[in-house]
């Protein structure tokens, strides 16, 4: 008699500490059982290939709020379909602040455009204006309503924080139980090298990354990590994408530090060379922090292998590139510091992981899952809910043929995005079956997901991010509304 509703039968299941043969019992959308023999109403066959947790991806830019009341082009369907595409099966995206307003009005307008969503899904929320309101009266509200991790940028007009207002955050963290997010570059350095290239006639994409060497980004990690420190704080210092900003991270988690550090795909196969294509081309490959080269590629994979780089996110960012409303916004001949930042990678990230990492032999399988699933889940609080494949867990998992050769295109993506920085690149391993709280959503790169099926993640308070109560001289400063 068939005990569960679905049983993933006869695939290798592969948890953050183990690999081993086994069928996936599921039932009222949740693990129920991983054993052998189990007997299901439905059964999805995974013979020869691996069972994985559904990936969490804990930074990406779906459907945006921008000031002028537009939003990002990626919509909430559309990052979902390419998600589940890709075998994503939670993520969390950004709440904006525009400087001189509040938090909780753009976060109840963002939560009606998440209720579309069909992946699981929870917010950070950004602060750009550190005011009095938004610290003292709504970042309580706000944490307490389960958005339980602020986003900063230490660069960027009009979004940064001097660090007056970094401590602010880092504070109001402290006092309700959130973890901060750091977006790491010099504001000051950027700003005067931009200034300096200009002035040089030096307007192509390539300059983007001229205009932010390796040293800015380690020098605001550096500054962020004192900063919470003295604070006593847990920060995860995003989107790292060089050894030497990594080293900085791994010299605070020394000495008990709460710091994490986040890598994402970009960093391990893209390099500043692309940025230096023919024309607006170069366009494409540009983010923040900026692409380096091979060695820091290499150098990050050490750095991961180490732990002290612990999650891969994708940092997908939501709009195009033939499109007003992405990087030709403002034209084909708009100086680099005029193209928006970002690449989109959320289908992209496990296949490009999995296939850089695991084929290539620089990580095992069990390592892929906790840098794709696992990790993120527990360091944002949505464990053991996710990233694990145990009973009790949701069953969000991804079927997938570790053989399987491709060679990326947009289509394959799903996203609504007109390109991908990753056509052309060749992968070994693919997704081929994605199940959402025990529901097929995806078979061989076909999406059949509801909208509004996705829930929102509201995240409780938990142990990991947890201040030490080590303070220099026992004072907590941020117990002051200051
Ligand atoms: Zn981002």
């Amino acid at each position: 008699m068939a005990e569960y509703d679905l049983v993933i039968e006869g695939g290798t299941v592969v948890t953050p500490s183990d690999m081993f043969r086994a069928d996936v019992g599921i039932a009222h959308g949740k693990i129920q059982a991983v054993g052998l023999g189990l007997k299901g109403t439905r059964t999805l066959d995974a013979r020869g290939r691996l069972v994985m947790p559904g990936g969490v991806d804990t930074h990406c830019h779906i459907e945006q709020l921008r000031e002028d009341g537009t939003t990002d082009e990626e919509t909430f369907v559309t990052g979902s379909t390419s998600a589940l595409a890709g075998g994503t099966t939670s993520v969390i995206t950004f709440s904006t602040q525009f400087k001189g307003h509040g938090i909780s009005a753009p976060l109840a307008e963002y939560r009606r455009l998440a209720a579309k969503s069909m992946v699981d899904y929870s917010f950070h929320q950004i602060i750009t204006d550190a005011s009095d309101d938004v610290i003292f009266r709504e970042v309580p509200e706000v944490v307490a309503s389960g958005v339980r991790s602020l986003k900063v940028f230490l660069t960027y007009d009009p979004l940064h924080l001097d660090d007056r207002q970094f401590l602010r955050v880092l504070a109001a963290a402290r006092r309700t139980g959130a973890l901060v997010t750091v977006h790491c570059e010099n504001y000051e350095a950027i700003r005067w090298r931009i200034a300096a290239l200009l002035a040089d006639g030096r307007t192509g994409p390539k300059y983007h990354a001229w205009s932010r060497p390796s040293m800015v980004e380690r020098e605001a990690a550096h500054r962020a990590i004192a900063l919470a420190e003295m604070v006593d704080q847990p920060i995860q210092i995003f989107h790292v994408s060089c050894p030497e900003v990594a080293e900085e991270i791994e010299r605070a988690q020394r000495r008990g530090v709460k710091v994490w550090g986040e890598t994402c795909p970009q960093y391990f196969v893209l390099s500043s060379a692309h940025m230096d294509r023919p024309g607006f081309e170069g366009a494409k490959f540009m983010c923040s922090p900026a692409p380096r080269d091979e060695a820091a590629s290499e150098g990050l994979w050490e750095e991961v292998r180490r732990g002290t780089l612990d999650v891969i996110s994708s940092d997908h960012s939501g709009y195009g590139y033939d499109s007003p409303r992405g990087k030709r916004a403002h034209g084909d001949n708009a100086p680099f510091n005029d193209i928006p930042n970002g690449v989109p990678g959320l289908g992209s990230r496990l296949p490009i992981v999995f296939s850089e990492g695991v084929s290539k032999g620089r990580i095992d399988a069990c390592e892929f899952v906790r840098l794709t699933s696992s990790n993120p889940a527990r360091l944002f609080g949505l464990h053991p809910r996710k990233g694990t494949i145990a009973p009790g867990a949701d069953a969000d998992l991804v079927v997938w043929d570790a053989e399987k050769r491709v060679t990326i295109t947009n289509d394959l993506l799903q996203h609504v995005i007109d390109y991908t920085p990753y056509d052309g690149l060749e992968v070994t391993g693919w997704p081929v079956a994605t199940v959402r709280r025990g529901e097929i959503v995806m078979r061989d790169g076909k999406v059949q997901a509801e909208p509004g099926s996705g829930q929102f993640l509201a995240r409780e308070p938990y142990a990991m991010i947890r201040p030490t109560g080590r303070l220099p001289d026992g004072f907590d400063a941020s117990a002051f509304l200051v």
